[in-house]
């Protein structure tokens, strides 16, 4: 067998100049993501793949040599999934960004390394809309977006990515390229295996292509904003509200989230509050009116302490911006172990509590921000980057909080997927039957286990 630089030559030879790069400085940039995980490892190289048939030529060369390979978009990944495995190769597609709308089937097709945004901007311009939006969605790739079945604030009535995929071309491990669904709204032909690919991070196929739904634009937004005594009172409101109300948005942040945005750009936040929601309805004309005065009636009910909302988007939109600015001000404050785990709505005062009281029992900082009326909760392990014990503390609350939303019905990952910082809670929520289906799948479909090993499960 050829040593690794044999081995890359051989890459480097198959690919168009400057497509495969090498240098550890250049290298650097393609080890982590935005978990800043210490046990990324040292790639042999980065693939910037420009077409899909250079995707498949790495792929090809990958089996023939079974090198791991771990499938890259922009890298703010909040879970370890795009961390690079030692001798491995990261195969990054943030080359590929084309964007095309089709006016007629309303769908956009996008290559895997457009952002977000781009896909947003770009039905913009024809009067639609792409509904998923995570807080990243300047800065993710769409490729991304769908191996993690991404969510985020519209969810609770637009749905998550999965709702919006149509359509993917996938390179397999072996470098064949499948096309599964396409323009069509409808299809139920052969196994659903376009679901499969949605939300496995990396770990099945390389996505290469993609159809997403547009729906018309979003009717303009009424805001509520609410802060309560505690953070329970919120969460009471939150339940209440999702018995009457289909709001187009219901976020949460806590007195400790509020406080970490407040310090680091101050916009009048109540710093004593004991957790803000941030309600929006986008019903159209007079309906609008009627969710804003349930959401208010709701609010009132569990005890708020001051409600108030506003029609202007302006304003609205401000309350958004803090929220979105959370881990950001949360990353200013120290090193961030966050969490993503979800619990059916109902259960979502439980959830909180328990996280209010591992906070304690393990003495970490635990602020919590949460798309409340998805019961999907991101309680973030802040302490200070370099103190042992404290980050001993912070793995032990992280595995904790984790344990908690199981044992209330919940997931350990609502939207961020498992990558490689929450594999071990994994099996304690699907059990082992499932946990090898879920191996018998991934052999079939990656026989050496070359795709993003240690990645998913
Ligand atoms: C400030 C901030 C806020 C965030 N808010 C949200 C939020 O509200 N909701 C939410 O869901 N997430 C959120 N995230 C997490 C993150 O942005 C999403 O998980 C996003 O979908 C990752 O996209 P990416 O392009 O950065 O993927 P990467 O981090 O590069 O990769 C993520 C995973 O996808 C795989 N992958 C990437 N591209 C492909 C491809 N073409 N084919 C196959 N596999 C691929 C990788 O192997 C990896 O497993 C947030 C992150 C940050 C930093």
């Amino acid at each position: 067998m050829a040593d690794a630089s044999g081995i890359l030559a051989e890459l480097v030879a198959a690919l168009p100049e400057g497509v495969v790069v090498s240098s550890p400085e250049t290298l650097e940039k393609y080890r982590f993501d935005w978990t800043h995980d210490a046990t990324a490892g040292m790639p042999l190289a980065a693939v910037r793949a420009q077409d899909a048939g250079q995707v498949q030529e790495t792929l090809r060369w990958a089996t023939r040599h079974a090198v791991p390979v771990v499938p890259r978009g922009a890298g703010t990944g909040l879970s370890g999934g795009a961390l690079a495995i030692d001798g491995g190769i990261v195969l990054s597609t943030e080359r590929m960004r084309a964007v095309e709308v089709d006016l007629a089937s309303r769908v956009a097709v996008a290559e895997p390394g457009a952002l977000n945004v781009d896909v947003k901007r770009a039905a913009a311009e024809h009067g639609l809309w792409y509904p998923p939006d995570p807080s990243s969605y300047e800065i993710c790739s769409i490729g991304g977006n769908i191996a993690t079945n991404a969510g985020g604030l519209c969810c609770v009535k637009y749905g998550v990515t999965a709702d919006y995929v149509l359509g993917l071309d996938v390179v397999l491990a072996d470098g064949t390229l499948v096309t599964l669904g396409g323009k069509r709204v409808k299809d139920v032909a052969g196994l659903p295996l376009l679901r499969l690919f949605v939300g496995s991070e990396g770990t099945l196929g390389v996505v290469t292509r993609a159809v997403l739904r547009l729906v018309p634009a979003q009717h303009p937004r009424a805001t509520v904003v609410a802060t309560f005594p505690t953070v329970a009172a919120a969460a009471a409101a939150v339940v209440d509200l999702g018995r009457t109300v289909r709001a187009s948005m219901v976020e949460l942040m806590d007195r400790a989230s509020l406080n970490a945005v407040e310090d680091f750009r101050p916009m009048g936040l109540d710093r004593e509050a004991g957790a803000m929601l941030v309600i929006q309805s986008d019903a159209p004309g007079g309906a609008r009116a009627d969710e804003v005065s349930a959401a208010v009636t709701a609010c009132e009910r569990a005890g708020a302490k001051e409600v108030f909302a506003t029609d202007d988007p302006d304003e609205g939109e401000l309350f958004v911006q803090a929220r979105r600015l959370h881990f950001t001000a949360l990353e200013s404050r120290g090193a961030v172990l966050p969490e993503d785990v979800g619990v059916p709505v109902p259960q979502l005062p439980a959830l909180l509590a328990a996280v209010e009281e591992i906070a304690q029992r393990y003495a970490v900082q635990v602020p919590v921000v949460a798309h409340a009326g998805d019961g999907n909760t991101h309680p973030a392990i802040v302490y200070s980057a370099g103190d042992e014990d404290a980050e001993h503390r912070a793995r032990f609350a992280f595995d904790a909080i984790m344990v908690a939303a199981i044992e209330l019905g919940g997931t350990i990952t609502g939207e961020h997927g498992v990558g490689r910082l929450k594999t071990a809670s994994l099996q304690l929520q699907l059990g082992p039957e499932v946990m090898d289906l879920t191996r018998r799948v991934k052999a079939a479909v990656d026989p050496l286990g070359i795709l993003n090993p240690g990645a998913g499960f």
